[in-house]
């Protein structure tokens, strides 16, 4: 038998690896770190962001933060931990990181509450909350985004009732360009609650959230490779039946991962160490040496996937909803509504399979629906499909091929993942687009928070 992790071993006890064509490595990955980039630049995880900012705002509190805004030059962009993909981040202007504004300022376990700085990683909220028998209510597939950042771009994880991060945020603060500090709940301006949950940092920075949380809770882990046509045709009953489920479809081998977390009682952990970067590196190797031949392809990850066996693990929500994702790469992930799920994907697999440089996994998430005005989620339960590319090869088809199909399934492109969707497009696919313009130009009637991305998201720079 053959575990997922060892997906290739038995290529190289077959001999197979040694006739192999073209076994050199494609493309090199060139991973950047910070230290190989001038002081002053910043650059997005994948690097395909960029920019030099005349100066950068390190605010170490928010009264601080509220006098440097107003005398600043703009655009004033708001910067989290850099996992964007699109270009929301860069300016020539003003970038604002709320490195200094983390942790948790208040805990109310009675009612499931917590007040936490902005800046705060989604990482460093869960070790704190844990310490306080407190967990989040899921989590997205890695943890080092700020909360700020991820809240702002509606990210989500998995589950077919659970909703995005920014659906438990019950208030926040937020500070305008003006210096302003408006604060945002059920009591104090809620009608701008909806509107500034999901708001890509057009609205103002925002310093502070008041999130709901539950108890922390143990996760059983099941993970197991099957056809695809067979997960395809069970996903939407797994979604139902697991608190999460997702499935990623491995190209050009007629398989696919099922994982599924449900919550059970309090137990000893067992965590098997994370066979992801194998299996990718395992993917990798087929593509790279066996390409040419799809069909070859295709019969050789068959026969090696045969024996694999189903893997198990059991601990904190945490612990396990949450990854780390050292190979870096490009990535779009489109939401569609959740009855567009399945047909999309298909649609998705058979197109990145004209593409025989394709070999990472594709994504497939459950997400229920909310009201917040810019949430891709919006008003209607989801399906979500994220392709990517290896950090360093081509990524244009993401968006050339692969956006059209989404597009005609209904999707909405998440924010922080690649698209090519301007103003026009984006009022048809959100109803309260025009409320959440109007805010826009009431919040900052002079764009100083617009960079290019977003003028164009928004539809001109004063539009
Ligand atoms: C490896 C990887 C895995 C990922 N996994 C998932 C996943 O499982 N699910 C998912 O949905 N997404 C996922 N993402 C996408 C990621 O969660 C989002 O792009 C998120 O916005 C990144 O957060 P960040 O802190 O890096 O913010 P940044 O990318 O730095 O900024 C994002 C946006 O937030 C705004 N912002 C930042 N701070 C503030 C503030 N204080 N006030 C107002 N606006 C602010 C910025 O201006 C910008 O518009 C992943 C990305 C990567 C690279």
């Amino acid at each position: 038998m053959t575990a997922r992790r060892d997906l290739l071993k038995g290529a190289a006890a077959l001999g197979l690896a040694r006739h192999l064509p073209g076994q050199a490595q494609s493309p090199a990955a060139t991973a950047t770190t910070a230290a190989s980039t001038p002081a002053r630049s910043w650059q997005n995880w994948s690097g395909i962001a960029a920019c030099t900012p005349r100066q950068w705002l390190l605010p170490a509190d928010e009264a601080e933060l509220a006098r440097l805004l107003p005398k600043s030059p703009g655009p004033l962009r708001s910067v989290g931990a850099g996992h964007s993909f699109t270009a929301l981040v860069p300016t020539s202007g003003s970038l604002v990181s709320l490195d200094r504004l983390t942790w948790l300022v208040a805990v109310d376990k009675a009612r499931n509450q917590v007040r936490v700085r902005a800046g705060t990683r989604i990482g460093q909220l869960a070790r704190l909350l844990d310490a306080e028998g407190l967990a989040l209510h899921n989590q997205p597939d890695i943890d080092v985004q700020t909360l700020a950042g991820a809240l702002a771009t509606g990210t989500h994880g998995t589950g077919a009732e659970l909703p995005a991060l920014h659906a438990q945020v019950l208030g926040l603060r937020l500070v305008t360009p003006a210096g302003e500090v408006l604060e945002i709940s059920a009591d104090r301006n809620p009608e701008l609650l909806d509107a500034a949950r999901v708001s890509l940092g057009a609205l103002g920075v925002v310093s502070e959230y008041t999130l709901a949380v539950r108890p922390r809770y143990m996760l059983r882990r099941h993970v197991w490779i099957a056809p695809t046509q067979e997960l395809l045709e069970q996903a939407p009953e797994l979604a139902r039946k697991h608190r999460h489920f997702e499935m990623y479809v491995l190209p050009f081998t007629g398989h696919g991962a099922g994982i599924t977390h449900d919550e059970v009682p309090a137990g000893t952990p067992e965590h098997p160490a994370s066979a992801d970067e194998n299996v990718l590196a395992d993917l990798r190797k087929l593509r790279d040496w066996l390409g040419r031949w799809p069909e070859l392809r295709r019969w050789t990850a068959a026969k090696l996937i045969a024996g694999s066996q189903p893997e198990h693990a059991l601990d904190w929500s945490w612990r396990l909803l949450s990854a780390v994702r050292p190979t870096r790469f490009n990535e779009s992930e489109y939401h569609l509504p959740r009855e567009r799920g399945i047909a999309c994907l298909r649609e998705i697999v058979q197109t990145l399979e004209r593409r025989n440089e394709v070999f990472f996994p594709i994504e497939f998430r459950f997400v229920q629906g909310d009201s917040a005005w810019l949430s891709p989620f919006h008003g209607r339960d989801s399906c979500s499909v994220a392709c990517h590319a290896l950090q360093g090869e081509a990524y244009d088809y993401l968006v050339k091929d692969l956006g059209p199909v989404f597009r005609r399934h209904g999707g909405r492109p998440h924010w922080g993942k690649l698209h090519d969707l301007a103003a026009p497009q984006l009022q048809a696919l959100y109803p309260r687009f025009a409320e959440f313009q109007a805010l826009r130009r009431r919040l900052d009637p002079e764009g100083r928070l617009l960079n290019p991305h977003l003028a164009a998201l928004f539809g001109g720079a004063h539009a």
